[in-house]
């Protein structure tokens, strides 16, 4: 279709329970925008029903499915909805309803009156578990710092980019990445909106604590060597501590006698496990490197397309 002036990308895992009312809600708002648009619906190897359902949608002659043989991850997924289209204005929405597509229509207006490279939103009454907040947030300050750019929100992935920034997000060949920070390289400006968050629609969320983990990891390990000069820093300190505490205990020795000293033997106890652990978490983060390090190297694709389905 040439021409496509705006294109949805939203990347599907096991959501059969959202995709109908999903097309019910995204289908009229993207209608009511006037503009020709295409929507890019990829399914990440879901083990549900969902690329039955996605198929069906294709009837729809704006609707193109991308089939990838197997799960690579949300990011993953969307750059390879981003490599299909040519849209001028490419919106990433995710598929669970958590982001009411009603707000693309704000998103668009935004975008094209400021005529901005990248427009991220800030979720408003966010509605998640504590547990999931907190390391939101966590993240959130760490990507300002990294990232230099003063976005409020990175999690939340409904939103704008302009084609150029896609397209040079494209071709980054990386596996660990995370689009918004990403996004943030190659964009000048940037600005953010505000949109409502809700609940999920239905099944749950494809992020248990390990995947968080990971996906946190992605934000931070792919742009700064950060967490590991905090292992540094932090190793320093420990030292330095570690002699201060050893003249305590000597002094204390010497003044109180052995029996002092016999009894402060948990104490020890205590201060080994606590340097034991560090000496792991320091193992672990430098493991992580590597373990990416390996992945880029060994240069697979970062998705495999299986099929295109849809006109
Ligand atoms: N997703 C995906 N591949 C994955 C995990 C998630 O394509 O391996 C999609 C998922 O279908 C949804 C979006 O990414 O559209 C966000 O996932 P989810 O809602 O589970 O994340 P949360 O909202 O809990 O952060
Ligand atoms: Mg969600």
């Amino acid at each position: 279709m040439p021409n496509v002036r705006l294109a949805v990308v939203i990347p599907v895992y096991n959501e059969e329970a959202n995709l109908p009312l999903l097309m019910q809600r995204l289908l009229p708002v993207m209608q009511g925008l006037g503009k020709s648009f295409e929507i890019i619906l990829i399914d990440d190897g879901s083990r549900d029903n969902s690329l039955e359902i996605l198929k069906g949608f294709t009837r729809n002659s704006e609707v193109k499915i991308v089939e990838l043989t197997r799960n690579y991850g949300q990011h993953a997924a969307i750059m390879a909805g981003f490599s299909i289209t040519k849209a001028d204005i490419v919106i990433t929405i995710d598929a669970d309803l958590q982001n009411p597509p009603e707000e693309i229509t704000n998103l668009v207006r935004v975008m094209e009156e400021g005529n901005y490279d990248v427009v991220g939103t800030i979720r408003k009454g966010r509605k998640d578990s504590f547990l999931r907040i907190l390391p939101s947030k966590i993240v959130n300050m760490v990507a300002r710092k990294i990232t230099g750019v003063s976005m409020r929100d990175w999690g939340c992935m409904l939103r704008a980019y302009k084609l150029s920034v896609v397209q040079r997000m494209i071709q980054c060949h990386e596996h660990a990445t995370f689009i918004p920070a990403l996004a943030t390289v190659f964009a000048k400006h940037v600005t953010e909106i505000e949109v409502a968050h809700e609940e999920r629609h239905g099944g749950k969320s494809n992020y248990p604590l390990r995947k968080l983990i990971n996906l946190q990891f992605d934000l931070v390990a792919s742009f700064s060597d950060l967490p590991m000069k905090l292992i540094m820093y932090g190793g320093i300190l420990m030292s330095l501590l570690g002699v201060c505490f050893g003249t305590f205990l000597a002094i204390a020795r010497l003044a109180y006698g052995a029996r002092w000293a016999a009894e402060g033997i948990f104490t020890l106890f205590a201060v080994l496990f606590v340097f034991v652990g560090l000496q792991f978490f320091a193992l672990g983060v430098i493991g992580e490197y590597i373990g990416r390090i390996y992945r880029e190297v060994r240069k697979r694709p970062e998705y495999v397309i299986e099929k295109v389905h849809g006109k």
